[in-house]
């Protein structure tokens, strides 16, 4: 890949992360540093993303080769990794073992520049603004939605702790914003994060459509009776018109 190819690819990928990956929430990336080199993330990204959209799986090692010639230093690349967990790039990894990835052990695909990666949420730092989210507090009275401990009070039920309210998700599949944001104490949102979909009240309706979500939804099948379980076998025939 040479410095032209570079370049034109690094376009392409702007002009998708404007069009449909920022109002996600993915990690904006920079083709240089300060100093005027290429960032190892933007190499990496350019890579996967050769001849989008047709882009084919590329291994570590090729990906590692490939930053050496502007790295020579570089023994391990993770930044495919990173990208897609933290950045929310739609990068699959035969090493994580993506659901449906037909991809190798040590590979690494791009899926799509026009949707984020499934399971990403954006930095609940990059949420809304610290005003807005303060006035979103003052209309729950300064409770946590879900289990109504008061924020700067010991918890209501891990009484040795201190209500600190952060910004749940309502829908983790949606961005975090305004309209998407409850008010939940660090009991509440944490360990929930990516299992529920909640409403105002706080209360769960439905079940995310996440990788935590799906393991929600395996238990309950392996623990429900068989006409249960063949219950939902005809509804999802029905569903995928399998018949
Ligand atoms: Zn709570």
């Amino acid at each position: 890949m040479n410095e032209q190819e570079v370049l034109e690819t690094f376009k392409i990928i702007t002009k998708y992360y404007e069009e449909c990956l920022k109002d996600y929430g993915v990690k904006s990336i920079k083709l240089k540093d300060s100093k005027g080199n290429y960032t190892k993330d933007a190499l990496v990204l350019v890579y996967l993303a050769r001849n989008y959209p047709n882009t084919k799986a590329i291994s570590k090692t090729e990906l590692t080769d490939f930053v050496r010639k502007f790295y020579p230093d570089v023994s391990d690349v993770q930044q495919a990794r990173h990208l897609s967990k933290q950045g929310g790039y739609n990068i699959i990894s035969g090493t994580r073992g993506d659901i449906g990835a037909k991809i190798g052990a040590g590979y690494y695909q791009l899926i799509t520049l026009e949707k984020p990666y499934p399971s990403f949420k954006p930095d609940r730092r990059s949420g809304i603004e610290s005003a807005d989210f303060e006035s979103l507090k003052k209309e729950y009275d300064y409770k946590c939605a879900t289990c109504g401990s008061i924020e700067g009070k010991p918890h209501n039920i891990r009484k040795n702790e201190i209500t600190k309210l952060q910004e749940g998700h309502m829908n983790p599949s949606l961005p975090l914003e305004i309209g998407n944001i409850i008010p939940q104490c660090q009991v509440c949102n944490r360990p929930d994060r990516d299992r529920w979909i909640y409403d105002k009240t706080g209360r769960v309706i439905e079940i995310a459509d996440s990788d935590d979500g799906k393991r929600v939804v395996e238990k309950y099948f392996k623990r429900v009776s068989t006409h249960t379980k063949e219950y939902f076998l005809e509804f999802l025939k029905k569903l995928l018109k399998l018949r």
